[in-house]
């Protein structure tokens, strides 16, 4: 890997010889100039037809939405910050004829469509960016710094592709708007808060989100993935992202000096103990067919070589897809915490559970639908079935509230690319990396012809 300064320097020598060309992250000037080239002719070469009326829309307005991506793009905001965003998307949606409502569980935004009788379609984007500080060096890369809870510096960056799903949520609104005599029905585009933080759909619920406005039959929402080429789908029923809970567990002891040990009941030595009694839940437990996932990222304890301390603190998180698992990870965290400290004679620890995020589950019959929309209207092999992680997302809490739910993965990034990276044996920079970036111009397209045929069709029945 190369070094921080050596890669800016890099990037500045490119940018310097070719002013064009500004994000080629790890390649020679001369590559990305080979790239930069292909993207022209591609784009002058792009057909005249369209195979669906969302995406001649989209490639006529392709110059409008990036600008409109660009300016999310610039402007980031944390978790729980997402003030100039919300405004900005309220504003959008609101030129586009959408009846808007802020404030909704924080900075949550809601525009409703109304046409007539027919379905309710909810189209959901998240509003938040990470503390990343952008090494992408696009013309248009992020500058924003704030400060953190420590006051610190830190910088702020679009970093997982949150700016594309706002910027296409505006263009699914508008589109529907400016096609009004085409579908019947409600359309609701929502912007939702802190998903990072996985709590911002549970804000949005809580303020009656389901109540005060029309509750959909169907929710919809994309994610961008760095490891699928642009214009590619992923899409696939029934569990596709995990339930996430963190655990806070304070093993107590009795401190003293470190020379008289048998004065003292150690916490270091129990916190070693539980550490490895925990990795025997999943891997002795679990069905071996069910995924689970118990790391412990985080432990501190102690002051000094020579001193026992009273305490030490290990911070867990717990990963599962059903409901039975995590109740099973749950009473075996609590077991096996009580009984390291049984056995040292100790006090119980201390054992709390955040409230976590549920598993993202897609409703079958409704993936399949789409999928098979999709398939027609993309060709065959742009349809795959997506990896399943057990990353977290709160869309699930939609479904959890007794809507038929589909998130589906949008390819981000151009498929040269992609192949540029794996001749190079590397992987290309993941969601929340400071380098990733989406080719925005692709992105778009795809993400709003598929979101505006999967809506319409949603309309119908
Ligand atoms: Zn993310
Ligand atoms: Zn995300």
């Amino acid at each position: 890997m190369l070094g921080l300064a050596l890669f800016q320097a890099m990037l500045r020598d490119c940018r310097a010889k070719f002013p064009l060309i500004v994000a080629a992250a790890w390649f020679t000037c001369g590559s990305a100039l080979g790239h930069a080239q292909e993207r022209e002719d591609s784009t002058t070469k792009q057909p005249a037809a369209s195979s669906s009326p969302g995406e001649a829309w989209a490639r006529k307005n392709l110059e409008d939405l990036l600008t409109v991506y660009q300016h999310f793009h610039r402007t980031p905001e944390l978790s729980f910050q997402e003030k100039e965003t919300a405004a900005t998307l309220a504003k959008h949606l609101r030129e586009a004829g959408l009846e808007v409502t802020e404030n909704v569980g924080g900075y949550g935004v809601v525009g409703v469509l109304k046409n007539g009788a027919g379905r309710t379609v909810m189209v959901r984007t998240d509003l938040d960016a990470l503390p990343v500080k952008e090494l992408t060096g696009l013309a248009y890369a992020s500058q924003v710094m704030v400060k953190n809870d420590t006051g610190g510096e830190v910088g702020v960056m679009h970093a997982c592709g949150h700016d594309i799903h706002i910027t296409n949520a505006i263009a699914v609104a508008r589109f529907f708007a400016a096609h009004k005599s085409d579908w019947k029905g409600t359309l609701v585009v929502i912007g939702q808060p802190a998903e990072e933080r996985g709590s911002g759909a549970r804000k949005m619920l809580a303020d009656k989100l389901f109540e005060r406005f029309p509750k959909p039959d169907y929710a919809l929402a994309l994610h961008c993935d760095s490891t699928l080429a642009a214009g590619r789908i992923g899409i696939r029923g029934g569990y596709i992202l995990a339930n996430v809970d963190s655990v806070d567990i304070t093993v107590r002891g009795r401190g003293g000096h470190g020379a008289m040990p048998h004065t003292t009941v150690d916490p270091i030595v129990q916190a070693a103990e539980l550490v490895v009694a925990l990795q025997t839940i999943v891997s002795r437990e679990i069905k071996p067919t069910e995924p689970a996932v118990i790391t412990v990222g985080s432990i501190h304890g102690g002051t000094k070589h020579n001193i026992i301390g009273d305490t030490c603190h290990l911070q867990l998180t717990v990963r599962s897809y059903t409901d039975k698992v995590r109740a099973q990870l749950r009473e075996g965290i609590l077991r096996k915490a009580k009984g390291v400290a049984l056995a040292a004679g100790a006090p119980e620890p201390i054992i709390e559970f955040s409230d976590g995020t549920p598993a993202t589950f897609n409703d079958e019959s409704l993936a399949l639908r789409i999928t098979q929309l999709f398939r027609k209207q993309l060709g065959e092999d742009k349809i795959e079935p997506g990896e399943i992680s057990m990353g977290g997302e709160d869309f699930s809490e939609y479904g959890r509230a007794g809507v038929p739910i589909l998130m589906y993965r949008l390819g981000a990034v151009n498929e040269k690319r992609l192949q540029r990276f794996k001749e190079l044996g590397q992987s290309p920079p993941s969601l929340h990396s400071p380098l990733f970036y989406p080719d925005a111009d692709e992105v778009l397209v795809t993400a709003v012809s598929t979101m505006t045929a999967a809506v319409q069709d949603l309309f119908s029945k």
